[in-house]
Order: C-alpha cells, then sequence, then structure tokens
C-alpha cells in the first residue's frame, strides 16, 4: 500500500509544515515516508503545494505527485483557482479534505467520483490560535483519515512544531485543536487505483571521470548536453596574469574549467555557460569578457 498526499494551500497557512508533519506521523507508525513542498517564488498568500508519501514498503516514486490519492485543499478560494487545480489528477476513489464552511457537495470541484470532508479549520485556528496556521489541524485530518494512530500523529506533530521553533505554549494549543480535528473524523476506506505504469525506468550510462565521480553520458545529460550556447558573454583568461591558482575551477557551477595539456587552466566553451562568476572570483582579475557573437 501506498499513499499519496498533495496539501494545497496559501503561502503563510502552513501547507509545508503539515506535509512534513503527515511524513513524520507516519515514519513514527512504522511507514516509509516521503514529504517536501515545491519550491518556488514565496510570497504570502500565493498557492503552493507540498507533498507526502507514505507506504508499507519501499517507496520507489520521486517527484510531484500528479495523480494524488488525498487532496488537502487549506483554502477555499483554492477549490476553482485554475492556477492551484487542487482536484487535477485526484484518483477516481480518493479523497479530498477542503477547510471550508459549504457543504461537501458544494466544495468538491466538481468531482462525483471522489469522497469529500469539508471543515472549518480556519475558525478552529483563529479560535485556538489567535492565527490561520492550518498545519496541524489539516495534517490531523489527514493523518485520521489515513489511519495513522493517535500515538505516532501526536509525536510527528510535537516534533516538526518544535522544529520549526514554537513555544511549548504554543505547540501544546496546536496539539488541542489537532485533537479535537483528529477525534472528530473516522478512517476512510480508500478504494483508488493504480495507474498504469507511463513509463519504463531508463538506465542510465555512467563512466567514471577523472575525480572519481560518475558522469552520466546519455544524451541529454551531463557532458553530451552543452550549455555553451546558453552564453551572451564569453569569459576570456589573460594568461600574462593568470598564475593558475585554480580559484575559477573550483567556482565554475558547470565544471567547464580544467588543467590543459599545457598544465594552464582553461576553458570547455562547448559547455561555459557564460555566468561570469568565474571573472568575479578571480583574485587577480585574470579574466575579461568579450560578447558573444550571436549571428
Ligand atoms: S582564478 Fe584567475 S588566476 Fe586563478 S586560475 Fe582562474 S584565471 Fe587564473
Ligand atoms: S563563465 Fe561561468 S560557466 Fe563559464 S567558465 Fe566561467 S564560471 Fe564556468
Amino acid at each position: 500500500m501506498i499513499l499519496r498526499v498533495r496539501f494545497h494551500g496559501r503561502g503563510g497557512q502552513g501547507a509545508k509544515t503539515a506535509s512534513r508533519i503527515l511524513g513524520s506521523a507516519a515514519f513514527g507508525g512504522g511507514y516509509n515516508a516521503q514529504d517536501f513542498p515545491i519550491y518556488g517564488a514565496e510570497r504570502r498568500g500565493a498557492p503552493v503545494a507540498a507533498f507526502t508519501r507514505f507506504s508499507d514498503s519501499e517507496i520507489t516514486e520521486r517527484g510531484f505527485i500528479f495523480s494524488p490519492d488525498v487532496v488537502a485543499v487549506m483554502d477555499d478560494s483554492l477549490v476553482a483557482d485554475p492556477l492551484a487545480n487542487p482536484f487535477a489528477g485526484l484518483r477516481k476513489g480518493g479523497l479530498a479534505i477542503v477547510n471550508t464552511t459549504r457543504p461537501a457537495a458544494e466544495a468538491n470541484g466538481g468531482r462525483d467520483d471522489v469522497t469529500v470532508i469539508t471543515l472549518d479549520l480556519t475558525k478552529r485556528a483563529l479560535e485556538t490560535l489567535g492565527k490561520a496556521v492550518l498545519s496541524a489541524g489539516i495534517a490531523a485530518a489527514v493523518a485520521r483519515s489515513a489511519g495513522i494512530d493517535a500515538e505516532a500523529f501526536v509525536g510527528g506533530l510535537v516534533d516538526e512544531l518544535k522544529e520549526v521553533g514554537l513555544s511549548d505554549d504554543v505547540v501544546s494549543k496546536n496539539v488541542a485543536l489537532a485533537g479535537a480535528v483528529y477525534d472528530e473524523l473516522k478512517p476512510v476506506e480508500l478504494r483508488t487505483e493504480e495507474l498504469p505504469a507511463k513509463a519504463e525506468l531508463v538506465p542510465l550510462a555512467a563512466v567514471v571521470s577523472g575525480d572519481g565521480s560518475e558522469d552520466i553520458v546519455n544524451v541529454g545529460n551531463s557532458a553530451s548536453r552543452h550549455t555553451g550556447n546558453w552564453r551572451v558573454t564569453e569569459p576570456v583568461i589573460d594568461y600574462q596574469k593568470c598564475t593558475d591558482c585554480m580559484i575559477c575551477y573550483a567556482y565554475c557551477p558547470e565544471s567547464a574549467m580544467s588543467v590543459g595539456a599545457d598544465g594552464r587552466i582553461a576553458i570547455d566553451y562547448d559547455n561555459c555557460k557564460g555566468c561570469m562568476i568565474c571573472q568575479a572570483e578571480c583574485p587577480l582579475r585574470a579574466i575579461g569578457s568579450i560578447m558573444e557573437d550571436r549571428r
């Protein structure tokens, strides 16, 4: 069994923390678990998403969850938001938990093939915490629905809230809020189906490079993907000034510098993307720049 949960919230509501609480609770309950948010331009109020997978066997899936078994929608206004689109990909027979004052039939995103539970978590958070931070409440709702036991849930909740630096008093208030939500709900029997695998795993060819690490050499990867055509500005080494100190080599993010047959530092222009970090870091100002001929 594997359960994939996608949290949708607005920046500041605690979607990322909710995914972490659920992941820690599941782990404490004996499952393998992953939790992670989408990192992007972080802005209070903007739609955000976070993910938790947990399973009683090894989890081999990675990356964003496009076909969740459960969606947790922390803000009613996201239900009809075409950019957030929280019901997108929710598996038939899955579960949606929505923070809203509306009944389930009005907050189901037009889906009549899934179970929808609605709760007014904002009101509870305002009454208990004095602000609309929903991580504990929504994590409790998902954990209870998914059948995670109470002790493991509280353990994960306390660990994660302490991790973000909350005081004992605020942690206690969150535990009380979450406990009330947890006790109010029952486990939900999900009947989601496994989707057919979209693609086979692709074996990647690798070679051991000079520094002992492995380079993936399939087309489109690593050295086979030339980033030189991203360049607008071209770094040029002035070998009269350069002492081959290798500082630019250490800073180059593309590993586009090497030591040539003559023992001197050299730039691999097939892969140099023109970021000019090398120029900024050279202590002797031995790297100049010319504009790339873009014709
Ligand atoms: S940092 Fe400057 S001096 Fe040092 S190797 Fe690079 S170009 Fe030469
Ligand atoms: S410009 Fe950037 S990518 Fe090119 S050699 Fe310098 S540090 Fe590396």
